[in-house]
């Protein structure tokens, strides 16, 4: 199959989908990959590493479009990307499309067969290629609060670890899921005092199993989240309701009980965000304040650990990648139900009921 990489366009997007040890994959198994020139170079990899391994570097975007079967690719394909497809063209990305109408539009109109990395399942439940971003979030999520937490960065001047003589800082994590265990784990190394509120009794017995008397656990509710939040130097918003927004858990009245240059970052914003004064920033620009509290609030936060964000997401992606150039689309979705559920548009249909409900198209 002829396969053509993609580089991102979207502001501060430094990922790629696919390194040049998942070319040499493609590449050993007979197949022709286009990469366009300097795809990899954000997240670290140079042109010449992906033609040692077999790549063809191209500079014409629109002659890899033409020429490849499959487009990989790491964002949905934004507007001024949508002419470069063809009818029966197969695009495997991470697509978002149940809240991106016109993009749904183009993928129907021009029959391009799109494999959605959000909603590829796996055997053990889950979805295996959003896991490893939430994964990431999370750990960076206490990382860039500890940053900002800095003087010079806005923040209260407060070292999450504290020292010998002095306490540590106070992280506050709400929702307990992917995102909150990994910045729990990241906090708890960092030596800070650490509290952990959720609705599911299960997943905080869970945190008190593995964590011990390290974390504190919490039932999210109102009198909970306003005490622990007056405590905290670092609030973390990590809660989701699949399908929903994000309920707004803290109000903008609620920050004047918060410490002064104290640092919330808003994981969730992704879903509109968990805190009323949560609105989306850029990697560039990352904070704002309000009522004295730093806000971060970055939607795609994996983007600024690039390397890493692209390995992790390369891991999970080649396996089903490699499928479809072997076997052919069609066969390969015929042998693995969770690369279906991967199916997001084919033949001008939408192939996936929750998108489908979500657009308000015939599925
Ligand atoms: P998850 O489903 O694994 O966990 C969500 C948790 O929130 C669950 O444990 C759930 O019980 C809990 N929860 C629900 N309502 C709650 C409430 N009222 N109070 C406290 N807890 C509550 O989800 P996840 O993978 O951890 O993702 C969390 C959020 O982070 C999602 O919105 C996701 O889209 C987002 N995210 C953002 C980025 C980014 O770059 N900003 C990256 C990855 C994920």
């Amino acid at each position: 199959m002829k396969i053509g990489l993609i580089k991102e366009i979207k502001v501060h997007e430094y990922r790629v989908g696919l390194t040049p040890d998942c070319v040499s994959a493609y590449v050993n198994a007979g197949h022709t990959v286009f990469v366009e020139k300097d795809a990899g170079v954000g997240a670290g990899f140079e042109n010449s590493e992906y033609e040692k391994v077999g790549a063809i570097i191209e500079e014409n975007k629109q002659k890899i479009f033409d020429d490849s079967e499959m487009i990989v690719k790491v964002k949905e394909p934004l507007p001024e990307e949508y002419d470069f497809f063809h009818e029966g063209q197969i695009l495997y990305t991470y697509l978002h499309i149940a809240a991106d109408k016109p993009q749904a539009q183009m993928l129907l109109e021009k029959k391009v067969k799109a494999v959605a990395y959000e909603t590829i399942t796996s055997s053990e439940g889950g979805l295996p290629c959003l896991t490893p971003m939430s994964e990431i979030a999370g750990r960076l999520a206490t990382q860039e609060g500890a940053k900002y937490l800095e003087k010079p960065f806005g923040g209260r001047g407060v070292l999450l670890g504290g020292v010998p003589g002095v306490k540590r800082g106070n992280v506050v994590i709400i929702g307990g899921g992917i995102v909150g265990l990994n910045a729990c784990k990241m906090a708890v190394g960092l030596g800070a005092n650490v509290t952990v509120l959720d609705i599911s009794a299960s997943r905080l017995a869970f945190y008190d199993d593995l964590f011990g008397s390290k974390v504190t656990t919490l039932f999210s509710n109102r009198t909970n989240i306003v005490k622990a939040i007056s405590e905290a130097d670092l609030v973390i918003g990590a809660v989701l309701i699949p399908g929903a927004t994000a309920p707004k858990l803290i109000s903008k009245d609620d920050l004047k009980l918060m410490k002064k240059n104290s640092v919330i970052v808003d994981v969730a914003i992704d879903q509109g965000g968990c805190f009323e004064t949560s609105k989306a920033t850029y990697h560039d620009n990352p904070t704002y304040v309000v009522n004295d509290v730093v806000h971060y609030c970055v939607a795609n936060m994996p983007g600024a650990v690039s390397l890493t964000s692209t390995l992790a997401l390369t891991a999970t992606t080649l396996r089903h990648g490699l499928a479809i150039a072997n076997k052919g689309l069609e066969k390969a979705l015929a042998d693995d139900k969770h690369l279906l559920n991967g199916l997001n548009t084919y033949d001008g249909k939408l192939t996936n009921e929750a998108v489908a409900k979500s657009l308000d198209i015939p599925y």
